[in-house]
């Protein structure tokens, strides 16, 4: 691409662009479990809204969070094809409990990484056989496309330094140590596995290094 050359031949002074994560808003939100504040996100790298759910007074230290990846089919339509509603509702539980703490919600995130209608195609191929490990290469995408920068910045803005993370996946802890967020714990954040989800949850554990000892448990599920 050629550079536009003003009519003086000098280069148009371009306003300086921003990166990173821009706190835009705070508002309250009551919710079933709690009242929380909504922090509202503008990530100008990627351009995505993000929202983190704030409880209590949070500190800066060893604060119990969750970065929770957006699965609209989990989330919000009760899907058993994974874990991620029951996980998103324990982990704010979590948070109410404990009294103080944060749950960043990242948008982007769908079948860790590929988008909602990729999740789906990848889901599709599930139906027939295929593990999610599988599904997501034989679509060309990644195993695994998800990036927490956005999360770690987000974190930095809310003046956390630590975190006691609720987690099983050791992915999540290691990008946020690389992006300068310390993670003094990795809190397990295990959910009764049921029949519809079981061989995802096997292929998690088995493929993607998930600590979820808890499946050993069901062995009876097939
Ligand atoms: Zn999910």
């Amino acid at each position: 691409m050629t550079e536009k050359v003003g009519v003086l031949g000098k280069k148009p002074q371009r306003p300086q662009r921003r990166t990173g994560v821009e706190r835009v808003v705070n508002a309250p939100l009551p919710t079933v479990y709690g009242k929380f504040q909504a922090v509202g996100y503008l990530d100008h790298d990627r351009g995505d809204e993000q929202v983190a759910l704030v409880y209590g007074d949070i500190g800066t230290d060893e604060v119990l969070v969750r970065l929770h990846s957006e699965c609209l089919t989990g989330d919000a339509f009760g899907s058993q094809h994974c874990e991620c509603g029951d996980q998103l509702a324990s982990a704010l539980r979590a948070v109410v409990a404990e009294g103080a703490g944060v749950v960043v919600y990242l948008r982007g995130h769908e079948g860790r990484g590929i988008g909602l209608l990729g999740k789906l195609r990848a889901m599709a191929l599930q139906a027939e056989g295929l593990d999610t490990v599988e599904a997501n290469l034989a679509l060309g995408f990644p195993v695994d496309a998800r990036d927490y920068g956005v999360a770690a910045g987000v974190l930095q803005d809310l003046g956390v330094r630590s975190v006691r993370l609720m987690s099983n996946n050791p992915r999540k802890r290691e990008a946020l140590v690389r992006h300068g967020i310390q993670v003094a714990e990795q809190v397990p954040l295990l959910i009764p596995p049921c029949e519809n989800n079981i061989t995802y949850l096997r292929t998690k554990r088995e493929r993607l290094d998930h600590h979820l000892p808890h499946l050993d448990a069901v062995a009876h599920l097939s």
